[in-house]
């Protein structure tokens, strides 16, 4: 598996509209990485619809390190990252944003605290410069949920500059926004995840892609990042638990049913009560859980199955002689 990397260094940029802050950027690239090891640079063009083509293609007419991906049409940055990540052809690999806002200088420091013993170093914006209102605050808040939620204690899962081995990188598939829960769904598969102050800098031109929609789209993968990973191999528990929760309370609201018939006083009948409605709506309810989950169960087993996926990830297998 490890060894037949091309180059030391692979670095990833999205661009989406970033015409004039491709070429400094570049430049700050090749001068942070010069005197280093051997490194490539991947341009992702995420269906710009400004002169970032023809800016990137040049860059690359000049310089045999820089490989340039252009997408048809706009698929979103993690789709972006992911497709870099795909083609990428180093030991490690490290994303940017093309903005100009994460620092090329940081590189040569990831690095180094990557190779003292981690699998993936994830950068902390710790004097962020974007909008209060509709990114910094809500992010603030959502890194604060996303690392309780995961039990991954970082500061900041949105920088996009983090750097990663390879190895630990290629197997996680993406999905969504979920470029930024690659440490957490790393770490809860064993990997080691550190944290590293880095520089961020204004945005100075072209425009942010983003605003406070995307806190939103992050929680909704947060729960199926959460979902999957407690429960993809036993849907039935969760839904079965529901399901059984329900039938309880069907089985209570029935008995408030007979009391209220037979032994109150003044009674009331059956078809008076909105308990029945109850019962009757909670009883429904417990069948649908119980059923979907066991529809989850047969699509688990056709997931696992249908590619070869165990349960389970092995490290390492010690044993002696060929025990094949
Ligand atoms: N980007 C992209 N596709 C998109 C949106 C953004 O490739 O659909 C790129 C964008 O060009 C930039 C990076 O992703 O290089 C981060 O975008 P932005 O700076 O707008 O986000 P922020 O820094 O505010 O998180
Ligand atoms: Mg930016």
């Amino acid at each position: 598996m490890t060894d037949n990397y091309k180059v030391e260094l692979s670095i990833v940029l999205p661009v989406l509209n970033e015409q004039d802050n491709l070429q400094p950027l570049y430049d700050e690239i090749t001068s942070a990485l010069s005197g280093g090891g051997s490194y490539e640079i991947i341009y992702i063009d995420d269906g710009s619809t400004d002169d970032s083509i023809a800016v990137l293609s040049t860059i690359q007419a000049s310089d045999p390190k820089v490989r340039v991906i252009c997408f048809r049409r706009n698929f979103g940055q993690t789709a972006a990252l992911s497709a870099g990540f795909k083609h990428a052809r180093g030991r490690i690999i490290i994303p940017m944003d093309a903005d100009g806002q994460n620092d090329p200088a940081d590189i040569p420091r990831l690095v180094q605290k990557l190779e003292s013993g981690f699998d993936i170093v994830s950068g902390w914006r710790r004097r962020r410069h974007d909008n209060v209102v509709t990114r910094t605050f809500p992010s603030r808040v959502a890194n604060w949920v996303i690392a309780r939620i995961t039990g991954v204690r970082l500061h900041d899962f949105g920088c996009t500059l983090k750097a990663y081995r390879a190895d630990s990188l290629k197997p996680i598939r993406l999905y969504g926004e979920m470029h930024r829960f690659i440490p957490a769904l790393a770490s809860w598969g064993g990997e080691r995840v550190a944290e590293m102050v880095v520089n961020h800098r204004p945005r100075t031109r072209g425009e942010a892609k983003y605003g406070l929609s995307r806190t939103f789209k992050v929680i909704l993968d947060l729960m199926t990042i959460k979902f999957l990973a407690s429960f993809s191999t036993k849907p039935i528990y969760v839904f079965g638990g529901l399901g059984v929760v329900s039938f309880l309370g069907s089985f209570l609201s029935s008995l408030g049913l007979l009391y209220f018939k037979y032994l109150a006083s003044p009674m009331i009948p059956l078809n008076r009560n909105p308990l029945l409605i109850l019962s009757m709506m909670l009883f429904t309810t417990a069948i649908q859980f119980i059923l979907m989950g066991l529809l989850a169960e047969i699509l688990v087993r056709t997931y696992h199955e249908s590619q070869g996926r165990e349960i389970y990830l092995i490290d390492r297998v010690l044993q002696s002689g060929d025990q094949d």
